[in-house]
């Protein structure tokens, strides 16, 4: 019989508890949920008397959406635990630490990052990180190097890739990137006026071509761990510091489907700068702080994971000459697509991004979805032929 329940704000207090070395013994623990609740519970547990505390985050055994609510395996905050764990090892400071696991109760204590802010809110309004490229690509450049065949013993990684299979949530992001946009599903959402937009994409066999070659290596190229949802929601970040939570939907996967979420959610933001800029002049100076932004996580991951390669590559595959060049480009070019298809699908599939969302102009909101649309749309195609950061940039630059 499973333990498992969710859990009350007194009993995350009495789990808090048990974390040695965090709280006092006298003074009192107050517990407040703060999750969206649509999958997991997420508890911020602190003692007002030494201004510690503590985040309990539970998995639960539904997922909510659109009023609906269907079964979802609790297995998901065992992966999310262990890949914060390996991600804290391969990454260190990057991602909050991890004080407990509870398989049975599907939780994680962890870190408390309160004191920063997600991204996708700070740049909402208006924030400037000048850390974050290094550090995003410092993340990704060691987590994915260290995961995949080119840095780690190839049997440690078959047994990997075998507890991290994650094959629910590998079927949602399946369905909800590479299928439902791209036809007349019901789980689609978009405001009325984008109906002949999507009925284009729907139409579109030249873009289908590109998503069922993308879609394809999603499925079956296992490169490396993944954090598998990193938007810029799963972000945590100051002027001086970046954290990287929530890897769920961690499994084996192709690299350039991490470096393309990060990259789109920039992208998506800079569509949505027909709004949050105040005029012309200051619209400017964002979108080229997006796009260097862009710029700087491309080419420090590259050079990041390069130099890794050089450093630490396995004999067995790594020193074949040429392959380096041709694996960074294959690399860029998978970023592109995957770029795209995490555009598209925050347009018209089911879940959206607040940058465009909660644009209030319903005309100025239809122009930053059309952008983001166009600009998701000509980076799927163009995908295979890409052969530099800069291509992706006058795409961005040349639709807006
Ligand atoms: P979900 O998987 O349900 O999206 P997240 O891990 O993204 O859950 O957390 C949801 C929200 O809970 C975050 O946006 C943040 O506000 C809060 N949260 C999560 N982890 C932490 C943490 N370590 N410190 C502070 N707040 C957190
Ligand atoms: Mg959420
Ligand atoms: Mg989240
Ligand atoms: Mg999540």
């Amino acid at each position: 019989m499973s333990n498992y329940h969710p859990l009350t704000e007194v009993e995350a207090i009495e789990i808090a508890k048990t974390i040695p070395g965090i709280f006092d013994s006298e003074g009192e623990l107050v517990s407040r949920e703060i999750g969206d609740g649509n999958l997991n519970l997420v508890f911020h547990v602190g003692q007002p008397s030494t201004g510690k505390s503590v985040i309990v985050k539970q998995a639960l055994p539904y997922a909510k959406v659109v009023g609906e609510s269907w079964p979802l395996t609790l297995d998901r905050a065992r992966i999310e635990s262990e890949a914060l764990k390996i991600e804290g090892r391969l990454a260190p400071g990057l991602v909050p630490e991890v004080y407990h696991t509870d398989n049975e109760l599907a939780l994680t204590v962890m870190e408390d990052l309160s004191n920063h802010v997600i991204m996708r809110q700070g740049l909402i309004e208006g924030g400037v990180y000048p850390k974050f490229a290094n550090d995003i690509s410092e993340f990704m450049a060691r987590t994915l190097f260290f995961t995949s065949d080119l840095g780690m013993n190839q049997q440690e990684k078959k047994l990997l890739v075998h507890s991290f299979a994650n094959p629910e949530l590998c079927k949602i992001t399946e369905d909800l990137i590479f299928d439902h946009p791209y036809t007349d599903a019901d789980t689609n959402s978009f405001d009325p006026h984008l109906k002949e937009q999507a009925e284009k994409l729907w139409a579109d066999t030249e873009l289908h071509l590109e998503v069922a070659i993308l879609r394809e290596k999603f499925l079956t190229h296992a490169q490396a761990l993944l954090h598998g949802d990193l938007h810029t929601g799963s972000i945590f970040i100051t002027p001086e510091s970046t954290k990287v939570i929530d890897p769920e939907f961690a499994y084996f996967g192709p690299i350039g489907f991490d470096i393309g979420a990060v990259l789109a959610n920039l992208l998506l933001h800079f569509a949505s700068q027909e709004n949050w800029s105040a005029d012309e002049a200051s619209r400017q100076t964002r979108r080229q702080y997006l796009v260097q932004s862009i710029r700087e996580i491309w080419v420090s991951f590259e050079r990041k994971f390069r130099a890794l390669w050089n450093e630490h590559g396995t004999d067995r595959i790594a020193k074949t000459a040429g392959y380096q060049d041709d694996y960074m480009q294959r690399l860029l070019q998978d970023t592109v697509g995957f770029t795209g298809a995490k555009m598209v699908r925050r347009i018209v599939g089911l879940a959206h991004v607040a940058d465009i969302d909660r644009i209030p102009d319903p005309i100025v909101r239809e122009k930053a979805q059309r952008l983001a649309l166009e600009i998701g749309k000509s980076l799927i195609k163009r995908n295979r032929q890409v052969t530099s950061i800069e291509q992706l940039i006058n795409i961005a630059d040349s639709a807006s």
